[in-house]
């Protein structure tokens, strides 16, 4: 059994952004020595998710617009005293901030449509995702 885990640096350029990363986890994939296992996408974040789903540029403006209905901006968020970022810490919280997907043939074993995003919820700023492949 293999176990390798490396951190995957993103800088996000916006307050809600939707970023690809599934060809970095392939990269990651194929420099370690697991062929068949799971991989484990991990964000150490709470104001960011990460989801798998199409990569369909209307799709991603649909998903956007009804994330922010379903979490508005400001809403007498208790937390907004605090640092005034609670829709983001909610809109995280909803989606989840980690998937685990199975390795297969040395890739990522997705569907033909999925693809793995890292949403970011309060950016811009450098985020840190932890990427981890076990198996053999
Ligand atoms: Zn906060």
């Amino acid at each position: 059994m293999n176990n390798y885990s490396e951190n995957l640096p993103i800088k996000s350029s916006k307050r809600l952004q939707i970023i690809d990363i599934t060809d970095k986890i392939n990269r990651f994939i194929n420099n370690s020595d697991v062929t068949n296992g799971i991989a484990i996408i991990f964000s150490k974040h709470s104001t960011s998710s990460i989801i798998i789903n199409e990569n369909e540029k209307g799709l991603l403006n649909d998903f956007e617009k009804i994330l922010t209905k379903i979490v508005p901006d400001k809403n007498s968020y208790e937390h907004d005293i605090i640092d005034n970022n609670a829709d983001s810490h909610l809109r995280s919280m909803i989606l989840g901030s980690s998937e685990t997907i199975p390795i297969k043939n040395n890739k990522l074993d997705l569907g033909t449509w999925q693809s793995v995003f890292f949403i970011e919820f309060d950016g811009p700023r450098n985020r840190n995702i932890e990427l981890i492949a076990i198996g053999t």
